[in-house]
């Protein structure tokens, strides 16, 4: 038997449709920009940017349906509604042929961000962890597997705040597709059953405020919603 100082924190998962039996996550990478419009509004160059990654733990992941309090230390809380790829084999340096079939399911997430403190960072050229990967940063709704709605090529993804529609964007918009992100990611990791990968945001990103629901949805995917609570 194991023997720990303080008991292990249970491991963070996610709901698979049409099954009681839940996906284990440990990684959760996220693309920095992967549409044209949102690389524009951020004041980057889509032209000529290949994909970059940074994370946030596996500790952030968060149902949809939640409450989450507005976070601390910021006064620019966003949302960035995304595609969520969910990784069901062993990768590691392959061609996107075989990335592909890699890629076991999809989710709608939101890659919920302290922009202000994103901006400083950048500014800085320090690290976006406070940014990115706070507690309750990475919201996922219910996994579909691919077996079930094949693999997706486009489809419409939209966020709206309180019933008025913020982004409105189409997978066949991303810079890099779901196959070549998973491609390019596993020259830099070793990917496994386990990791998510939260594929970017369309334009249209914005600040919501404790009171707001947000409903984003993703075509053959579903919906996710969350409620931004008061701050704690
Ligand atoms: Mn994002």
């Amino acid at each position: 038997m194991s023997n720990f100082v303080f008991p292990p924190l249970a491991t963070p998962s996610a709901a698979v449709r049409g099954t009681d039996a839940r996906y284990a996550v440990s990684r959760i990478f996220c693309v920095g920009r992967n549409y044209a419009d949102h690389a524009r509004e951020m004041g980057a160059d889509p032209t000529r940017e290949p994909p970059f990654y940074f994370m946030k733990p596996a500790s952030a992941l968060t149902p949809s349906g939640a409450t989450v309090p507005y976070p601390t230390v910021t006064k620019n809380y966003h949302f960035e509604m995304e595609l969520v790829l969910v990784i069901g084999a062993p990768v590691f340096k392959v061609t996107p042929e075989a990335a592909r079939a890699a890629i076991w399911g999809y989710a709608p997430g939101l890659d919920m961000t302290r922009r202000d403190l994103q901006a400083e960072a950048k500014a800085a050229g320090r690290p976006w962890d406070t940014a990115k990967g706070f507690d309750q940063s990475a919201i996922l709704g219910e996994i579909v597997r691919v077996a079930d709605v094949g693999y997706l090529e486009r489809g419409a993804i939209t966020l709206a705040v309180n019933g008025s529609t913020k982004q409105q964007g189409d997978l066949a918009d991303m810079i890099w597709n779901p196959a070549e992100i998973v491609s390019n990611l596993s020259h830099l990791y070793r990917l496994h059953p386990g990791d998510l990968i939260y594929t970017g945001t369309p334009a249209g990103v914005g600040a919501v405020l404790p009171g707001d629901v947000l409903t984003g949805r993703i075509d053959a995917v579903g919906e996710i919603q969350l409620t931004v609570g008061q701050p704690e």
